[in-house]
C-alpha cells in the first residue's frame, strides 16, 4: 500500500467569476521513505494538492488515500491522529513570535496533552537533532531564517509524524542556507524513514534531494517519475 495515493483527483472552486479548476485528474503514488518533489509555477495547483493531502480540503472528484484511508472514512478522533502523522513546514516558518524556541517546539505536545517535563525533554531532543539545542531559550526574532526553519522542523517532528509536507520551505532562504536545510531534511528522512513531500517552484531543490518528482502545469501532472529518469543531466 502506498503511503499517499492520489487517485484521479479534481478540485473545483466556485468563484464570482465562475469555476476555477485547480486540479484536473491528478494521480500520484508516494511510497514510504520517498522524498517526493512537486514542482510547478505559481497557480499550477501545488497548494491545493497539499491541502488535499493534509485532509484540509476534499477533492471534488477522485480520492486521496493516506495509508489506504480517505478523509470520509475517518472519525473525528482518527482524523486528529491522522493530522498528527503529517508534519508541515512553510515558507514563512509560522513560529509563535511571543514564545521561546523550546516553547514553540513544545506547543503541539501540550495540545496533545503531554506533561510539561515530558514535552520539554522531547523538545530538547528534537532541538539537538536540528542542531539548535543551545538556542532553546532564544526567541524567534533573535534567529536567522535558517535557524527559524530548523525550529519549525523540530516542531513538525514533535508528534513523530510519518509524513513531512514542506510547502516552499526554502523559498525565503539564500542558497547556502537552503542547502543546509535540505541536508537536514535528508538526514531526517534517512534516520526516521519519514516520507517527505516537497512543494517548490525551484528546480534546484528537486535536483538536490528528491528521489521522485511530479511536474505540475495548469492543475495537471505534466510528467512524473524518478528524478534520475525525468532529468537527463542530474
Ligand atoms: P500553486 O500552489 O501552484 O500556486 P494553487 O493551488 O494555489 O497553486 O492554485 C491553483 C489555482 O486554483 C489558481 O488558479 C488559484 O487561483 C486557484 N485557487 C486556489 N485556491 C482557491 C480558492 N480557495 N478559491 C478559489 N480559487 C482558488
Ligand atoms: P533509535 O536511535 O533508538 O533507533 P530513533 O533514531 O528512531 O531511535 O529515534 C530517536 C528518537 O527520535 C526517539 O526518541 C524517538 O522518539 C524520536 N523519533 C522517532 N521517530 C521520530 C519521528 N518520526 N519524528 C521525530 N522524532 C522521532
Amino acid at each position: 500500500m502506498s503511503e499517499i495515493e492520489i487517485k484521479n483527483v479534481s478540485k473545483k472552486y466556485e468563484t464570482k467569476d465562475g469555476t476555477v479548476e485547480a486540479l484536473k485528474n491528478v494521480s500520484l503514488s508516494i511510497e514510504q521513505g520517498d522524498i517526493y518533489g512537486i514542482i510547478g509555477m505559481s497557480g499550477a495547483g501545488k497548494s491545493t494538492l497539499v491541502r488535499c493531502m493534509n485532509f484540509l480540503e476534499e477533492p471534488t472528484e477522485g480520492q486521496v488515500l493516506i495509508k489506504g484511508r480517505t478523509l470520509g472514512s475517518l472519525s473525528k478522533k482518527e482524523l486528529r491522529k491522522q493530522r498528527e502523522d503529517i508534519g508541515m513546514i512553510f515558507q514563512h516558518f509560522n513560529l509563535l513570535m511571543q514564545k521561546s524556541v523550546i516553547d514553540n517546539v513544545c506547543f503541539p505536545l501540550y495540545i496533545q496533552g503531554k506533561k510539561k517535563k515530558e514535552a520539554r525533554a522531547k523538545a530538547l531532543e528534537l532541538l539537538e537533532i536540528v542542531g539548535l539545542q543551545d538556542r532553546a531559550k532564544a526567541y524567534p526574532a533573535q534567529l536567522s531564517g535558517g535557524q527559524k526553519q530548523r525550529v519549525a522542523i523540530a516542531r513538525a517532528l514533535a508528534s513523530n509524524p510519518k509524513i513531512l509536507l514542506c510547502d516552499e520551505a526554502t523559498s525565503a532562504l539564500d542558497p547556502q542556507t537552503t542547502a543546509s536545510i535540505l541536508e537536514l531534511l535528508e538526514s531526517i528522512n534517512k534516520r526516521f524513514g519519514i516520507t517527505i513531500v516537497i512543494i517548490t517552484h525551484q528546480m534546484s531543490v528537486v535536483r538536490e534531494i528528491c528521489t521522485h518528482v511530479a511536474i505540475m502545469k495548469d492543475g495537471q501532472v505534466a510528467e512524473k517519475g524518478l528524478v534520475t529518469e525525468i532529468f537527463e543531466h542530474p
